[in-house]
């Protein structure tokens, strides 16, 4: 197994070849989606998808939908399947999405995943299955134990310019508060707090673990321990959607 994603890079090991299809990435609050998901991106050239963004930027924007969007975010609930379905079909829709993309943070009740499920299998029907939009969906959950997320969470600090994220206890910036790519303030997430993470968390157990279940329950599914250096998960997620794909 390659050690790091720069070996995976260098072309050393089969990632450049993979065709990446469609993968979720799923997981607690904190856990590293994001993380993970730019890495990805790095390796395979395909986007990430993360509904999380797509909510905070229509909420930035004061669109309909980021009106609605921002008093559930802001307590830490969800926002409703049929608004957060209608936004990941438009994203679907844009060409960069052919060789496959990253799903960070969606589907995270079991309607949205019967709602994926069946748009991929819509998609299905009558493709040659050599052409990377008609593999099926590949999931990885990362796991990480409650209290180190509550420390990933409240420590989490993000560049508003560039996306980079920091940690103030495990990864902060050169300078404090502020990006080392792009010198910018960094700021702090609404919903990052101990109270919000707490209903985040509620949410995630009630709602999103039955997802976890319903993907491992179809076969094309690996945990990967998210609980160590950035490099060895990613590395864990590139092997796990290797081993899937050549299933
Ligand atoms: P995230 O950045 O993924 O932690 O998402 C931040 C917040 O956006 C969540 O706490 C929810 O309020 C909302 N959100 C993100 N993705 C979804 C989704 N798939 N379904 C419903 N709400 C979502």
């Amino acid at each position: 197994m390659p050690s790091s994603v720069t070996e995976l890079q260098s072309g050393r090991a089969m990632g450049h070849s993979t065709i990446p299809g469609p993968i979720l990435l799923l997981g607690a609050p904190g856990v590293g989606k994001g993380t993970q998901a730019k890495e990805l991106v790095k390796l395979w050239g395909i986007p990430q998808i993360s509904t999380g963004d797509l909510l905070r930027f229509h909420k930035a924007n004061g669109t309909p939908l980021g009106l609605i969007a921002k008093e559930l975010m802001d307590r830490g609930e969800l926002v409703h399947d049929d608004l957060v379905n209608e936004m990941v079909a438009e994203r679907l829709a844009q060409p960069d999405t052919a060789r496959g993309y990253i799903l960070d943070g969606f589907p995270r009740t079991l309607k949205q995943a019967d709602w994926l499920d069946a748009r991929l299998d819509a998609k299905l029907a009558g493709r040659p299955s050599t052409q990377p939009q008609s593999l099926p969906v590949v999931a990885v959950s990362l796991k990480v134990d409650y209290n180190q997320l509550l420390r990933r969470i409240t420590g989490r600090r993000n560049c508003p310019v560039c996306g980079t994220i920091y940690n103030i206890y495990v990864k902060p910036p050169k300078v404090e508060g502020v990006c080392d790519l792009e010198g910018a303030a960094l700021v702090q997430r609404a919903d990052d707090t101990e109270e919000v993470f707490a209903e985040r968390m509620k949410s995630y157990a009630a709602l999103t673990e039955p997802v976890v279940d319903h993907y491992r329950s179809q076969g094309r599914f690996a945990e990967v321990d998210g609980d160590q250096p950035i490099e060895v998960v990613s590395a864990g997620i590139i092997a796990a959607v290797e081993r899937l794909r050549a299933k």
